[in-house]
């Protein structure tokens, strides 16, 4: 078994404490962690055989993490051209706030959401595993060792295979839509057969129960709860009992979405939860700025999670915790609130923007700098999220748990003389200042590259792929396309 020594590094372990070690070091074996403390005395553990063969990773100059766990993601990089994305004019100014925007066009929104069922089904399987690892490998080289899928664009067995060759960890869900609220009528029109959208994620759950690398793993989760018949929330709630796993769904995420929930299926989104039996503590809640009184009160005495993704929402024109106060409402009761990133076919902030939105918004919203302290945003982006997926043994560096570490650059002007470069990271750095990601104490990215791929290859790929699905399934011109991938390529390398 190798032995890996971290030294020197500045050692957020992100633990129950909260600690801070200036000069701190962890001893990997294996896949696990071995030792966490000051550099000191970790190395005065080793024992002479470890010595012999020890692997050092100097860290002077870094912080040392452990890996983001980003537990509410989608993988739409196959929709980078029509939606939202490569087609739109490069100024921005004649964009008008639509779609998620004002409150949410939630009609259109589950409109939207219920038409992707039948376009990711049109994705070949080479296509779908090409997007998906690009998309993956952007989230590796932010940080993020382990995502949470909460519904994709593309296929659950092309995730898995990206999850595999890249070398992180996935809870792998699948896109689930029966229903959707049509504009001018006042109930939802059923779109498919709820028992086929059931069979589709219980296919994920048999395959994964098999998995042998430790990386994988399947939870159910709903769309969104404007595409979900009774009939299926009954089936995701025997299932979830059945295999005895959590999950989750947007729920709460617009300004318009209760009303639309009302008039659609006679009850509020938290409360249709419940009453199918989904509501627990194993139920995540993403974004769910817009729950009202009555479900903040459900949501807080079933001690269910939540997660928001507060570099997203501005950009978006989502209007969230600024407007509901919910998320400061949820931690004062005592909820696990944790950040993520959220999915869209362009690159969105990643879970360091996340941290530094969530510091910087609920500090500003209570004008106290100690209601998020930049410790509390690294426990929302780390250890509490891992909680929410209920997978033990990641999210903080302690003896025992999986050795899932990243390294961040902080040697530079952003940092001179200050104590705290956590707080450094959160004011002026980013994604990009990820230098080192080990998952399951192996090196998968050094000096924010790939350790064992090639990163033009994966581009390159995803860029092929993308083509051929737009062209031939979105009905996207071909020589737009080509124009596109020829301004990719010549720009590679400036
Ligand atoms: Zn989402």
């Amino acid at each position: 078994m190798t032995t890996l020594l971290i030294r020197g590094g500045s050692l957020y372990p992100a633990d129950d404490e909260h600690r801070v070690l200036p000069d701190g070091a962890v001893l990997v074996t294996g896949d696990r962690i071995a030792a966490v403390g000051p550099t000191e005395e970790v190395e005065a553990t080793l024992l002479p055989q470890q010595r012999a063969e020890l692997r050092v990773l100097d860290a002077r100059g870094m912080m040392i993490l452990p890996g983001f766990v980003n537990p509410h993601w989608h993988e739409m990089f196959a929709m980078r051209f029509p939606f939202k994305g490569a087609l739109r004019s490069p100024s921005d100014r004649e964009d008008r706030p639509v779609f998620m925007a004002l409150g949410g066009d939630v009609r259109a929104i589950s409109g939207a959401f219920d038409d992707f069922t039948d376009l990711i089904t049109d994705l070949t399987p080479d296509e779908a595993t090409a997007i998906a690892r690009y998309s993956m490998w952007t989230q590796l080289r932010s940080g993020v060792t382990t995502l949470g899928d909460v519904g994709s664009f593309n296929h659950p067995t092309a995730l898995a295979a990206a999850a595999r060759s890249l070398g992180m960890r996935c809870s792998i869900s699948t896109w689930a839509s029966d229903a959707r609220c049509a504009p001018g009528e006042t109930r939802f029109r059923r779109t498919r057969d709820a028992d086929l959208v059931l069979a589709g994620i219980e296919e994920v759950v048999r395959d994964l129960a098999g998995d042998t690398t430790g990386l994988l793993r399947a939870r159910p989760t709903a769309v969104y709860s404007l595409n979900m018949t009774d009939e299926l929330g009954a089936g995701f709630a025997e299932l979830v009992r059945r295999h005895d796993l959590p999950f989750a769904t947007h729920v709460g995420a617009l300004r318009n979405e209760v009303e639309v929930s009302r008039t659609y299926f006679g009850a509020t989104p938290v409360r249709r939860f419940a009453d199918l039996g989904l509501l627990s503590d194993r139920f995540m809640a993403v974004h769910c700025a817009f729950a009202d009184e009555d479900e903040r009160k459900m949501l807080v005495a079933a001690n269910a999670h939540i997660s928001y993704s507060p570099a997203k929402y501005g950009p978006a024109g989502e209007a969230t915790v600024t407007e509901t106060r919910a998320m400061p409402h949820f931690r004062r009761a005592g909820l696990d609130v944790s950040l993520s990133t959220d999915g869209a076919p362009l690159p969105v902030g990643g879970m360091a923007e996340n941290m530094r939105a969530v510091w910087q918004q609920l500090n500003e919203m209570s004008a106290d700098p100690t209601e998020v302290r930049p410790t509390d945003a690294l426990a929302m982006a780390t250890r509490i999220p891992a909680r929410g997926l209920d997978w033990a043994g990641i999210g903080s560096l302690e003896p025992g748990h999986q050795a899932d570490i990243q390294l961040i650059r902080t040697q530079d002007w952003r940092y001179l003389l200050n104590p705290r470069p956590l707080e450094g990271f959160l004011a002026l750095g980013g994604s990009q200042d990820v230098d080192t990601v080990l998952v399951a104490g192996q090196v998968r990215v050094r000096g924010g590259r790939p350790v064992d791929l090639d990163e033009s290859d994966l581009q390159a790929q995803y860029l092929d792929a993308l083509a051929s699905f737009s062209i031939r399934r979105l009905g996207v011109d071909p020589g737009v396309v080509a124009q596109w991938i020829r301004r990719a390529t010549n720009t590679e390398g400036d």
